[in-house]
């Protein structure tokens, strides 16, 4: 298992930075503040960083997720947890908390991690074994309402009071924020429009549905479907690169996935009344044949309201480990913290490297 631990990179900043305060947030009226510790949990991989009181990611980690069972599972994110904190303090800055994004059904209140499509979630009281395990405060937050959270902290939902938050990548994750808050709702799915059902005769879908967006209008179903029409096993975004050549099967499969979104979205929209879409994940890097496309079906399906701007993510990979930092600080009651990070340039994209993101070759992620 030591060995699965080691995957540090060189991307984020050095620890030195962790050392003498943070005189940056001083300055921006925050009293100096510990590092947390903060993981996103996905399917394929555990990222990591100590998170400073500037925003800063320093030591950031990815290691790859168990795939196996709960319990190696657990171990791998106490283990990615415990390797932050041992380095933090070994320079004499120790982590004052942990905030933990993961993939699945996540019950925040209670720090639960109950299932995950990808995860061999068990109802596992993550929260509680890292707290036990590092002695730490933790905090555990769904992924993608934790990006949701990073994004309207630092990225393209800053000053936005709602928004949609939408990664499309191999599945489509969604939130929704309300008053600079991504909220949870009664079972943590609030603003989940990846499990909409938009065919009622569609395909099966993961979570037991029939026809959901994510059958439909994921990376993960774009190369599905494409296979099963033609017998060619390609990568979603060669899919679309046929489509722009002008195949056919193509093209009608991505229509169908930009109908299927743009109908979530309209619905999502109706709900909230906002006027703004963040898209982030792999499959946002396709550009405007999705941003173009996704604009003129959302202007069709929506009458009474102007339709809502749709923005690129901004933090890329790193919004997911920002948003559990926030939370993370959030714990410690520095929300004077979280309140200097709004006055931040964004964090440069660079970090998308560390972090695993693709550069917008692959929309797997
Ligand atoms: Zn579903």
């Amino acid at each position: 298992m030591a060995a699965e631990h080691d995957g540090e990179r060189g991307a984020g900043e050095p620890l030195s930075i962790l050392r003498g305060g943070s005189p940056e947030a001083a300055r921006d009226g925050a009293r100096p503040g510990p590092p947390v510790i903060a993981l996103d949990v996905g399917g394929s991989s555990i990222k990591g960083a100590l998170v400073t009181a500037t925003a800063r990611l320093a030591l950031v980690r990815r290691v790859p997720t168990p795939a196996t069972d709960e319990p190696a599972l657990v171990e791998a994110v106490v283990a990615a947890a415990r390797a932050l904190a041992e380095r933090a303090a070994a320079e004499g800055t120790p982590a004052a908390a942990i905030g933990v994004a993961a993939a699945g059904v996540i019950d925040e209140s209670a720090g639960i991690a109950r299932q995950g499509a990808n995860l061999r979630w068990r109802d596992t009281d993550l929260a509680g074994r890292l707290e036990a395990g590092l002695g730490l405060p933790a905090t555990l937050l769904q992924d993608a309402r934790a990006a949701a959270r990073g994004e309207a902290i630092l990225g393209a939902g800053r000053g936005a009071g709602s928004f949609l938050s939408l990664i499309l990548g191999t599945g489509v994750g969604s939130a929704v924020v309300v008053a600079g808050r991504p909220i949870q709702g009664a079972h943590g799915l609030a603003g989940e429009i990846g499990h909409l059902q938009v065919d009622p005769h569609g395909l099966r879908c993961g979570c037991g549905g029939r026809g959901c967006v994510e059958t439909v209008a994921s990376a993960a179903a774009l190369a599905r479907r494409y296979l099963a029409a033609t017998g060619d096993a390609l990568r979603a975004e060669a899919v679309l690169e046929r489509a722009a050549r002008g195949d056919r099967v193509a093209r009608s499969l991505w229509s169908d996935a930009i109908s299927a979104l743009a109908t979530a979205l309209a619905a999502a929209v109706a709900v909230v009344d906002c006027d703004l879409v963040v898209v982030g994940g792999g499959m946002a890097a396709a550009g405007p044949p999705l941003f173009d496309q996704l604009r003129s079906e959302l202007v069709a399906r929506i009458s009474l309201a102007p339709p809502p701007e749709l923005a690129p993510a901004a933090l890329g990979n790193a919004a997911g480990v920002l948003g559990a930092a926030a939370a993370a600080l959030e714990r410690l009651d520095r929300g004077d913290v979280i309140r200097s990070w709004r006055a931040l340039p964004a964090p440069a994209r660079g970090l998308d490297g560390a972090l695993g993101a693709d550069g917008g070759r692959r929309w797997n992620t």
